[in-house]
């Protein structure tokens, strides 16, 4: 499965031959039968072939294995329900093959380079933050969990009501009515906090970016006055939603509030880089200035727009990466043509732990140039 440790080992990857990155929709839902996705497979093997004649013969040799070994992969077999996207890594050189299934669709698409081809796999992680869906009412609370477009799991705190006291259709009369409402909503009190207590706990154990909450608004307000600070400081939304939803409708709500919070931080993050670039230092734009920022290590978030690519260049001896060639301004050696030089910069940096934000829809970015990165120093 698809993980940010595994995207950022991938990253890593430094091996003596050519990769061979294979990117294939299996979305059953766009492509029914199996002979459809085998025939867009074959196109990309082929162009796979013809980009490995580009590096020379032993490349040829170990491309001609890998598609050999992506095929038998893929014919082999695998459990469509919960993959719609497939992920190939392989050189055959170095015998590195490593296969991720992505619960969301990919974009087909192969590369042959000296490193993986992983942006595809970091934009779907980051399109896909950690939610919880709390839903509660006066005797019921249900937590959710939400990673990568799909309910995950879920846990179920059940404080029923005492039966009898102040259940709807039975209106309670005079003092002693008010007496058992009191009583009922002191019960209700209680719940709230024990569901409070429990989703702390879930979360504690395994922690979530955001925290959506759903159920009547003046039990929606009570519980959020009763959850701990950690938890109500990740709350994103309050919806109203019955606890009794269905898993599809609490999906749906959860893929709304997803959609409009991932809009919030990358304009967030972007306001961050044009404050850091006003400052004077700290921040940098453009592809020039970044790759630069970038071989020094200063570094610390790395903002591209999505689908931006461009030709650049990579010295052999010291990784420098520019706009221009041949000769490299650090180690005065032989640099290589790249065809994405911006894959190559996200690559790079995610192999120095910094950050990496793919942003999708933000034109304050595209002014800037389309790349540029708030730095450490
Ligand atoms: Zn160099």
């Amino acid at each position: 499965m698809i993980s940010e440790d595994r995207v950022r080992e991938l990253a890593g990857h430094r091996g003596s031959c050519v990769v061979t990155s294979c990117y294939l929709d299996v979305d059953g839902r766009q492509h029914p039968r199996h002979a459809d996705y085998e025939a867009q497979l074959e196109h990309l093997l082929r162009e796979a072939r013809e980009k490995a004649a580009g590096f020379g013969s032993e490349a040829v040799r170990s491309v001609s294995g890998d598609v050999d070994r992506i095929r038998d992969w893929v014919r082999g077999g695998f459990d469509r329900s919960h993959v719609r996207g497939l992920a190939f890594f392989s050189c055959t050189a170095d015998g590195f093959f490593e296969v991720v299934e992505s619960p969301l669709p990919v974009t087909n698409g192969i590369a042959v380079n000296l490193t993986p081809h992983v942006r595809p796999l970091e934009a779907i992680l980051q399109a896909y933050e950690r939610f919880a869906v709390l839903l509660v009412d006066r005797q019921r609370a249900r937590l959710f969990r939400f990673e990568l477009g799909e309910l995950t799991e879920h846990t179920e705190v059940f404080d029923a009501v005492p039966r009898g006291e102040a259940q709807p259709g039975h209106p309670a009369q005079g003092s002693r009515g008010s007496h058992v409402q009191r009583h009922t909503d002191e019960i209700a009190h209680r719940h709230l906090k024990h569901a409070a207590e429990v989703a702390f706990n879930e979360l504690q154990q395994r922690p979530v970016d955001h925290v959506i909450l759903g159920g009547p608004s003046e039990v929606v307000a009570e519980l959020e006055g009763l959850l701990h600070p950690w938890v109500r400081d990740r709350v994103v939304a309050r919806l109203v939603i019955a606890t009794t939803a269905g898993p599809d409708e609490v999906r749906q709500a959860a893929l709304s509030v997803e959609a409009a919070q991932t809009r919030r931080s990358e304009a967030a993050l972007v306001q961050r880089l044009r404050d850091a670039i006003g400052t004077g230092t700290g921040g940098v734009a453009g592809l020039e200035a970044t790759l630069a920022a970038l071989v020094e290590r200063r570094v610390d978030v790395l903002l591209v727009s999505d689908g931006y690519a461009t030709e650049g260049w990579r010295c052999r001896s010291c990784r420098y990466l520019g706009p221009r060639g041949r000769k490299c301004p650090v180690c005065k050696n032989v640099m290589d043509l790249v065809d994405d030089v911006v894959e190559e910069a996200v690559e790079e940096a995610l192999a120095n732990k910094c950050r990496v934000q793919i942003v999708r829809e933000n034109a304050d970015l595209d002014v800037l140039g389309r790349i540029g990165a708030v730095l450490r120093f």
